[in-house]
């Protein structure tokens, strides 16, 4: 995001966002992961135009997106009386992690309030909710005074958008869509998402910038993959977060991981010589070798070796590489470590879902 050359949005701008938003319209907004496209989260009928817009599957459920305590001091800010009515029940450690990471890239699934629409959640008994920290989407909420669903504003399985323009080109044919412009987003994947609707334990239902080891590190709760433990184990089959499907965040283009040193091997997959390759290399390395390979025509493409930077251009690299007509994207496989699982799951998505019949989203 660059808060230094966010376009100034004038309040006018925000306003006439706010009034949409009530009228049961859509917004598309900037936040710090990557654009929303933002409805009433009280209203059905706004609802359903997020999923028939998207093209989203019904029991997929949506995040609510909070406004930040009015007068915002990390010392003394309650976010009790603003999660209150949406949660059945908030437990300590729920608090402890709102509290540490508010507003973030976390968002938190809870036990949800009966108030809270059904077709919000997907059918389920449960709610996500976050308070996201761009500037812009906390003006917005703040003046909307309400919860806001926000999934990321493109179809349903393609690649997140990152920047206004990536929303326009998203939905080309809905002209009338209106999109604030907040600049690039800083982070570039979506939240971390825990499962707190267990009441004892925090459960990774999608991993994130923020990693079990900082949430660790900053409120003494320890995080459980997904599986990990017995009692959620009977859930794992529903597709409680769409970004869990095997399939999604995908380019049109035919994506590819590659090991170290191994681009080679991963053409192989693609017996019928292509032509026009579009290699990422780490910036941090020496160019690739051709040899061999004569036939193919590869272009390198330098992608941050640091797991933020790296967060910070994947969409944004595979949404302009898609744009460029190459046969086939390949991309560096993430090293292993924590901070990388975030991109290492998005990566292996969008390879999965990749190539112009894509239409494998429920592939799962
Ligand atoms: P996006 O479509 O990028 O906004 O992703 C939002 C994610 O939050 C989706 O993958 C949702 O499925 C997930 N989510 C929302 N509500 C819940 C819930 N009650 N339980 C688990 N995941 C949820
Ligand atoms: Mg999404």
């Amino acid at each position: 995001m660059s808060t230094d050359s966010t376009p100034l949005q004038s309040s006018a701008v925000i306003n006439e966002a706010v009034q949409t938003l009530r009228d049961g319209g859509l917004v598309a907004f900037p936040t710090e992961t990557v654009y929303g496209l933002g409805a009433d989260a009280r209203n059905p009928e706004a609802i359903n135009k997020i999923f028939s817009t998207k093209g989203r599957p019904a029991n997929h459920p949506l995040i609510v997106h909070l406004a930040a305590p009015d007068k915002f001091d990390q010392t003394q800010v309650d976010w009790v009386p603003l999660v209150a009515p949406w949660v059945r029940d908030l437990s300590e450690d729920a608090l402890k992690l709102v509290n540490a990471f508010w507003p973030g890239p976390l968002t938190l699934v809870f036990k949800k309030d009966k108030s809270v629409l059904n077709k919000l959640t997907g059918g389920q008994d449960t709610v996500a909710i976050r308070a996201p920290a761009h500037p812009m989407a906390q003006e917005l909420l703040r003046k909307f005074k309400g919860g806001v669903v926000a999934p990321s504003a493109n179809r349903f399985g393609k690649v997140s958008p990152t920047s206004a323009a990536d929303v326009r080109n998203e939905f080309e044919d809905i002209l009338d869509l209106m999109i604030l412009d907040g600049g690039d987003c800083e982070l570039g994947i979506e939240s971390t998402i825990i499962d707190m609707s267990s009441g004892d334990k925090a459960i990774l239902l999608r991993p994130g910038v923020i990693t079990p080891k900082e949430i660790f590190a900053k409120t003494g709760i320890k995080v459980y993959q997904a599986g990990e433990t017995k009692h959620e184990r009977h859930e794992l089959a529903l597709p409680r977060v769409s970004g869990s499907l095997r399939a999604h965040y995908a380019p049109n283009t035919p994506l590819r991981l590659y090991a170290p040193g191994r681009v080679l091997d991963a053409l192989s997959e693609f017996p019928d010589t292509k032509s026009r390759v579009a290699v990422a290399v780490w910036d941090s390395e020496s160019s690739l070798s051709e040899d061999g390979h004569p036939s193919v025509h590869f272009e390198e493409v330098e992608v941050p070796s640091d797991s933020s930077g790296f967060a910070n251009r994947l969409y944004r690299s595979l949404r302009d590489l898609d744009q460029q007509g190459w046969d086939l994207i390949l991309f560096p496989e993430p090293p292993p470590g924590e901070e990388w699982d975030g991109v290492r799951d998005r990566l292996q998505r969008a390879c999965f879902g990749s190539g112009p019949s894509s239409s494998s989203q429920d592939s799962n």
